[in-house]
């Protein structure tokens, strides 16, 4: 029957519906992905240009679907959000690096903090502060050791949001704002937040070198976040010219392919020396 529909019409629809239908197989394979053990944490380092030491390392999950392969956090992690799958996901990836860290200082390694990214959606639910407190404790981590990574999308809701970063605080984490200057959101939340650092988007970072506008975003997040006495985490540096802008600039740390990849932990811990002396 769909022979006597145009052609067009049926092209357009069938490429419409097999999305979709992909998108509710992906998110109905997420469902089970922490119980049958395919997800996994890898961890990119961020130097300290001062020391050029590995000062400490960001989590990103990874997914091993069974018969797809690896799939990007840039897709699942959409639709985890979407689908609330996100904070049985979202409190496996803390756990899971607050772990990591532990053992990583009971193998012999210098403190390293780590940092972990929270969605939206993890800042609203109910049980987020004490869940991140019983996971310090139950990991027996030092909050000083742990960052947790926020975006601009959380200025949605100004005064929640505010009021559940302070009660992070007191636990005594710090605060950095990730992808920062692409949220389209006002500035203002820098008073209200109680935030520790501010992390540069890789797409001004790449573009140092051949967009004046981008350049000029970096000096002037370097120069805020110096007045608001905030620490800055340049990320997605790829290119020794792009290092030396910012080493020039008194950026203090930076994340990108340039030093390494995200690793796995064993790797991160086998060659913990070799990635110093880079
Ligand atoms: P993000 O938080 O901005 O993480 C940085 C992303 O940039 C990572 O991609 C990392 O692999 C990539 N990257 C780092 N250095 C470079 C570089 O030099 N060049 C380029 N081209 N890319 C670089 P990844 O791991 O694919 O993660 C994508 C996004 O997925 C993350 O962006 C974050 O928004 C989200 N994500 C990853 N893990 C988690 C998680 O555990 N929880 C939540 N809520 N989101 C996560
Ligand atoms: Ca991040
Ligand atoms: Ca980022
Ligand atoms: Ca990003």
């Amino acid at each position: 029957e769909a022979r006597k529909v145009p052609s067009r019409i049926v092209f357009y629809e069938t490429s419409m519906s097999s999305d979709i239908t992909e998108k509710i197989i992906l998110e109905n394979d997420l469902r089970h992905a922490l119980d049958n053990h395919e997800l996994f944490v890898e961890y990119q380092p961020q130097i300290d240009l001062q020391t050029g030491h590995i000062l400490s390392v960001e989590a990103l999950v990874r997914w091993q679907h069974p018969s797809k392969g690896m799939i990007s956090p840039g897709l699942f992690i959409p639709i985890a959000e979407e689908s609330g799958i996100i904070i049985p996901i979202g409190q496996w990836v803390l756990e899971t690096a607050c772990r990591q860290v532990k053992q990583w200082e009971q193998a012999g390694l210098p403190p390293i903090k780590v940092a972990v990214n929270l969605s939206l959606g993890q800042l609203f639910q109910q049980d987020l502060v004490e869940m991140i407190q019983s996971v310090l404790e139950e990991t027996d981590l030092d909050p000083k050791y742990l960052q947790l990574e926020i975006t601009e999308s959380m200025t949605i809701n100004i005064d929640h949001i505010t009021m559940i970063l302070h009660q992070l605080k007191a636990l005594g984490v710090t605060i950095a704002v990730d992808d920062f200057g692409t949220g389209y959101s006002s500035l203002s939340y820098l008073k209200d937040f109680p935030i520790d650092c501010l992390k540069i988007d890789r797409s001004f970072v790449q573009k140092i070198q051949s967009d004046p506008t981008d350049k000029a975003l970096v000096d002037m997040i370097l120069s805020m976040a110096k007045h608001l006495r905030l620490k800055v985490v340049a990320e997605g540096i790829e290119e020794v010219a792009q290092l030396n802008y910012l080493v020039a600039g008194h950026c203090e740390t930076v994340q990108g392919f340039l030093f390494s990849k995200p690793l796995h932990p064993t790797y991160l811990q086998d060659n913990y020396q070799a990635l110093q002396d880079n």
